[in-house]
Formats: C-alpha cells, structure tokens, sequence
C-alpha cells in the first residue's frame, strides 16, 4: 500500500466514487471495486462473495483468485472462514488462515498458496449480504485501520447488492417460490394476547443512500447537525402526542429511548465516518450496520434491547437525513412484520391500523412489546424465520393468545377464523352480562376468581372482568426496562398507582421474581449454567437484602393507610420465608418509628409464599403457621416436578398438567392449607385454561389467579359445574396411571352441561 494505512484507504474510497458514478452494470462495479481495493490496500486477492437464496455465499467478482472460480464458488453460510465470516457478522483477521479450524480448502480458487486473510461482512437493512475478502501470500498482521476500511468499502459494496441487479436477482428469487407459495404456520411466544386479521406490512426500514461520499466534509457535519436537532424536535413531539398519554411502564421506555438518541459514544463514531470522507448518511448507516453486528454476537436480552433502540435511532437519523419519516400507502388492517423495532417506530405508524404485530426476536419485556401492550395491540415475538416467509401485503392471522401466527391462511383456517371471531364476540357480550353474577358454581360454592397483573395498563381489567382481587401482581417489569434499580420514589410512585386503580380491591405484591428468564444485567453476571434452578427471586432478595428492603419500604409507603398484600417467590425453605418477613418486619418498624415522615404505615400486613419448588410441600406443616396466605405458581412447581424447561418447546409440552401426579400433589397442598386454616389460590397459567381450572375446582381449590384474557371462560366454567360430582369423579382417577385426564374431564364437561369455551382457535385449526 502506498503511503499509510489511511491514505491508501482514502485513495480507495475515491476511486470508488468514480465507480459509483458511472453508469456501469452492478457485475462490473463488483469486478472494478475488487481490482481497486486489491492495489489500494497492497493485498494479492480481493473478492466478493455475495449471498444468495439458500443461505448460499457465491463468490461474485475476483482478482487474484482463479477467474473461473467466479459464479461457481459456492460456500453455505458458516462453511469455511468466508462463511464463518457471514455467519457471525464478525470480521475474521488471520495472518495463517490455514492454521485456523474452519478453513476450508477449495481447488477451484487456487486458493491455498494465500497465507493471511482479512474477511469482512457486507450488511445492510441489518442483513448479511455478503463477505469482502483479502489476501496476501505472506503471514501478514493486517492492521486495525485496514479492517475498519474495508468495513468501510464493505459499505459500499452493500448498496450495489441492495441497489442493483443484485436485488432483483433477490425478488426474482422470491418470486421462484411461486405466487402461489402455500400457506403456512409459525410458532412464536405469546407477549399480548388477542387474535387478529390483517395484511403484511414489513417493517424494513427505508433509506436510502443517495451518495457515499463527501464533495465536502463540513457540509456534512452541518447536515448531520441539522438532522440531529430535527430528530429531536421531532421525537419529542412524537411521544407527546402518541396515544400513550397517562402513567405507565412506557414513560420509562419512551425516556430511556431519548436518552439514546442524545448518546455521545454513537454521534463521535458517525463524526469519525463523516471525517474519514463519507456522506454523513453513509456515516450513519456504516454506525448503524455495526451497531447490528454488535447486536448479533450479544446474548444478553437487556443489552440487545439496548442495541436495538440505538438502531431505531439511527435509522430515523438517516430518515431526516433524507426525505423524513413516514409511512404512506398502508392498509386499513396493518399486521406489523418486524425483525424487531424500536418502540419509536412502532409510534411512527397510525397505531389505531395496527391489528398486531409479530416480531422474529423481541420478548415480553422489549421496549416494543411494553408499548404495544399499553396500547392494547395484540403481539407474537421470536417467530425463527419470519421475516423470509412473509412477503408485503400478504394476508395474516395473528393468534396472540397462543403464540402463532398464520401466513396466507388457507380458506378453512380463514373460516374458522371468521367464527372464532364471531364466537369471540358473542362470547365477549354473554361475559360482560355475568359480570354481575356472584361467582359460584351450580351447587353453590362460592369461588375467588382474581387476575394477574404486570403493568398498569393491566389494571383496567379488574373492573372489566369484576376480579376480586389482583391475585399476582409481578413486579418485574419497572426494573427491566430500566438501565438501574428504580429508586424507591419511583417504585413507590409505580406501587401507589396499581393501588390507586385497584380501587379498594386488594393486590397481592409479588416481591422481584428475576433470574431465570427474567435477567437484570445491572444485577446478574448471565453466568448461572441453569438459570432456572440459580440465582434468582428470592434468593437474589436474601443475598441483596438492601435491594430487597427498598423494594418492601416502597410498598409500605405506597400502601400508607391501606391493606398491603406482599408475597415472596420461589420460597425453597421455611427460614427462607422468615428471613424474608424479617426484613418488612424491620421496614415497617422503621416505619412506626419515624413517623415523623408523615407516611402511616399500612392499616393491615398481610404476608404470604409462593409455592414453587417442590420440596416446600414437605415443609408445609412447619410453613403454614407462618402465613397468612398461600399461592401456587404451577408454572414453576410444574417445570421442577416434571425437570422440563418450560421455555423449551421440544419438552415444554411433553407432559401434562392434568397428570394424575400433578393434581395429586396440588390436592394435598390443598388439604394441608385447609387443616391450618390458610386460604391458598392458584396463579400459574393452569388457572385460565378453563378445562384445567375445572380440575382444580374438582380437587378442592376455591381461589383462582388469571390472565384477565381468559377470565369469562374460566368464569363460565365455574358457573355451571358441580364440585360435588366433579369430585366424585376425579377422586379415584387421581390414583390412576395415566399420562393425563384431560379426555376424561373433557368427557365429564360435556355429559354434565358444563360450558368450556367451545374449542379455542389452535384447536380448531390444529384438527
Ligand atoms: C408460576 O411460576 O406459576 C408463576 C405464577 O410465576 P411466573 O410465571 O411469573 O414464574
Ligand atoms: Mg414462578
């Protein structure tokens, strides 16, 4: 390379422009760009590989391998270090490429008489496009400088594939699956129940580059000066006036988000892109495609949302870099299709037309998934696939509230759809007129049916579905979207707000639930081989008791004067439960202490466990003198019972909870409560399944906590069975060998005229 490192970068970058500029074909701008940066970096071999239909990398422009390799050099994505490259978004710098274990040697190429090798990713849209490679014959160490301008170039070259013939060889590969391309069906997890109907809209972010590089690099800066203070403006408005007006878990998002979007770290790094001679649009997308990148390599789920709302802003910088933000030409019925998305850009959208919104990462506690609960909009995430098996405007049913999704529903899927809606509806105006009725079953034993709560958004539903009480409010969320511990005036102000809306109604306050799925990176290290049986809930509380002690005095300040209802998760052991009593015993006495700080303590304590890990139920005769109330988290209790892991979906679903061992072991729970007089309730998913709610009922519980989505059926359910006879009929069925009773008691529903929502809509379109 003539001169440094850095000229010779620069000088490639210009020369580039004048490929760029001239009216050549994409093959040939690719076959020009190799030759430039072969001589301008003083590397032997410069290629291109660009990646096809079929996770195929296809070597597409060459110089200094083997002409005729070119077309013909196919690697699958991940094989060889071209393909490890691409499928790691990483680069890979290696002075003996063949020392390393993924080397993979290809005759065709002549490649092996090449020693060192600098691979970059070609990304864009968040995509890989492709791999940028160079080569020398001698062990070469190539510099920091070098590979970030080969990121650089690597840039370049991602808008010729996304421009140029390249991206119509890409639709008319998607077009090859036919116009026809059948029907199909997706798994994700359920974030916001609902179901929904509507046409694809795919979120791809659009800008575009118009030119790469600077004439003048002052006019950029003034321009990148200028689109920031625009974005801001413009963001500021935009969450003012969104429909999330009111307190809420998205107030936090939403501030959290304007944070990033005055971060230093990322507007220094686009300075240094417009100083290194490029457009600050290009600046832009270079910070954004490695922002990605990053993205990509990261595990962590509180770091990747971080990521992900950084790239949210830097897509809305190149927007007002360009021709501005907006959406046009949108159908009436949106179903928002998204790798992932900011919560902003969700905002961006005419939500009152968003029908639902399905997402191929995300989780329940993404920043996207937290404004779209608030505004009531139905959500599937982690759909594997998803953005390469929808097509724009294709038609889309969403079942939220079974994780699944429908692409080009066939006629049947559609018709039971359309029932199932005007099932659903019927169904709506039948519960909203039981609303009223006192909760008993047909032979008159009263039953508590209460709701589960996460969000203040889901405070509503205690008077929509006339709950007794929010059985399970966990509190996980104000402390996942936020980059620190919420301080106590916030916990309290968050607290004070569910009562408030509880209107008198209690709340029972599950304490920090995290681990597990559940990971707080300001707290946890993510090195629990087996997170569900590590460090969390109440352990993390015992260990840190100063976190735990906040968390209790927020709750003591928030119920001033009122009822407080406090329980503590995954209690393994009866000391466990002391110690953590302890501690709201030390608050509230601090409490009554000072009261010279004008806060009442709560009029009534109430303290309960959760019953989660199996070895508590031999404890019970020394727990129960303790509480005054017990809940079961079946999810948890179950998981441990059985080992399966109930996020895994190859064995989430390989037992049931209707196995005689389960509703075995739940009625000796229940009859040991009953002996010390201590009220116990169900909070775990089994309680809103109404088939596996009637069970419950069968084997004596009295007290349900639910999703507020299932609670009419399960309200319906209880109207109309007979414990008396339901009993009867389980008891000898508990000593049974079967893998489960689920068709018996289905059996049981339909002779005795007891109403279980007619087939819920998987079942339907699953048989
Ligand atoms: C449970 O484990 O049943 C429960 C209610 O807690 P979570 O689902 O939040 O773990
Ligand atoms: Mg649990």
């Amino acid at each position: 390379m003539d001169g440094s490192p850095n000229t010779g970068h620069r000088k490639a970058l210009r020369r580039l422009r004048q490929v760029m500029a001239g009216s050549a074909s994409a093959q040939e701008r690719l076959n020009e760009i190799v030759k430039i940066v072969a001589v301008e970096m003083a590397a032997e071999v410069c290629s291109i590989y660009v990646q096809r239909a079929g996770e195929i990398l296809e070597l597409f422009a060459t110089q200094g391998l083997n002409r005729d390799a070119v077309h013909v050099t196919r690697l699958q994505l991940g094989e060889g270090l071209v393909g490890t490259v691409a499928l790691t978004a990483e680069p890979l710098n290696l002075s003996d490429a063949q020392a390393h274990p993924d080397f993979s040697y290809r005759p065709e190429t002549g490649e092996e008489v090449f020693a060192s090798l600098l691979g970059v990713p070609i990304i864009r849209g968040g995509r890989v496009r492709g791999v940028l490679v160079i080569q020398n014959s001698d062990q070469r160490n190539y510099s920091d400088e070098e590979e970030e301008a080969l990121q650089i170039i690597a840039v370049v070259i991602a808008e010729i594939i996304a421009s140029g013939y390249f991206a119509n060889a890409d639709a008319s590969a998607r077009l090859g699956r036919g116009r026809s391309f059948p029907s199909s069906r997706h798994v994700g997890i359920s974030v916001n129940w609902g179901l929904a109907e509507g046409e694809a809209v795919l979120h791809t972010p659009n800008v575009s580059i118009r030119q790469m590089f600077a004439d003048d690099s002052a006019v950029e800066h003034e321009r990148l000066r200028k689109a920031m203070t625009e974005m801001h403006a413009a963001l500021d408005e935009l969450l003012a006036s969104s429909r999330l007006r009111g307190a809420g878990e998205h107030h936090e998002v939403l501030n959290s988000y304007r944070r990033f979007a005055r971060d230093r770290g990322w507007l220094r790094r686009i300075r240094e892109g417009i100083d290194s001679g490029l457009t600050a649009d290009a600046a832009a997308q270079q910070v954004r495609e490695d922002t990605v990148a990053r993205m990509r390599s990261i595990s962590d789920p509180y770091l990747r949302e971080r990521l992900s709302d950084l790239e949210d802003v830097a897509i809305r910088l190149m927007q007002h870099l360009g021709d501005g933000v907006g959406h046009q030409d949108l159908p009436d019925d949106i179903i928002l299709v998204a790798r992932n998305l900011g919560p902003a850009e969700l905002l961006d959208y005419d939500t009152s037309r968003i029908r639902a919104l399905v997402t191929e990462e995300g989780s329940a506690t993404s920043h996207v998934s937290i404004i779209a609960r608030a505004l009531g909009i139905p959500v599937v995430a982690k759909i594997d696939g998803l953005m390469k098996s929808v097509d724009p405007r294709d038609p889309i049913i969403v079942d939220g509230d079974n994780g699944q999704i429908f692409v080009r529903p066939t006629e049947s899927v559609r018709t039971i759809l359309t029932d199932t809606l005007k099932a659903r509806a019927q169904r709506r105006s039948v519960y909203a007129s039981m609303r009223g009725l006192k909760t008993v079953t047909r032979n008159a034993v009263p039953i508590s049916l209460n709701i589960n709560c996460g969000m203040l958004a889901d405070m509503q539903w205690l008077s929509e579905t006339g709950a007794d009480s929010v059985g399970l409010f966990r509190t996980e969320i104000p402390f996942m979207v936020r980059s620190t511990f919420p301080d106590l005036a916030q916990q309290t102000r968050i607290y004070s707000e569910v009562l408030a809306r509880a209107e008198g109604r209690p709340v029972h306050f599950r304490t920090l639930d995290i681990g597990g799925d559940k990971q707080l990176p300001y707290l946890q290290d993510g090195k629990d081989e087996n997170p569900a049986l590590g460090w969390r809930s109440i352990r993390v509380g015992l260990d840190r008791p100063g976190m735990l002690r906040q968390q209790l005095r927020a709750m003591l300040h928030a119920a001033s004067g009122q009822d407080l209802y406090v329980m503590f998760p995954m209690i393994a052991e009866v000391a466990e439960f002391k110690t953590a009593v302890n501690v709201l015993h030390i608050e509230r006495d601090r409490l009554d202490r000072r009261n010279e700080s004008g806060i009442a303590p709560p009029s009534n304590i109430r303290v309960g466990a959760m019953l989660e890990v199996p070895g508590l139920i031999w404890q019970l005769d020394a727990l129960l003198p303790h509480l005054d109330f017990l809940s079961i988290g079946s999810n948890d209790l179950f998981q441990f019972l059985f080992a399966i892991d109930r996020g895994n979906p190859r064995v989430a679903q390989r037992y049931d909870v209707l196995s005689p061992a389960l509703l075995s072991a739940l009625r000796d729970i229940l009859q040991k409560c009953d002996e010390a007089s201590v009220p116990v309730s169900l909070c775990g998913e089994m309680a809103g399944d109404p088939l596996e709610a009637m069970a419950l009922l069968g084997i004596g519980m009295r007290s349900l906590s639910l999703s507020p989505s299932a609670f009419g059926a399960v309200k319906a359910m209880t109207l109309t069975v007979d414990t008396v006879e339901l009993s009867a009929y389980m008891h000898p069925l508990l000593q049974a060998p079967d893998h489960s009773l689920r068709r018996k008691l289905r059996a049981f529903a339909l002779d005795h005229g007891v109403v279980l929502e007619t087939r819920r809509f998987v079942d339907a379109v699953l048989d």
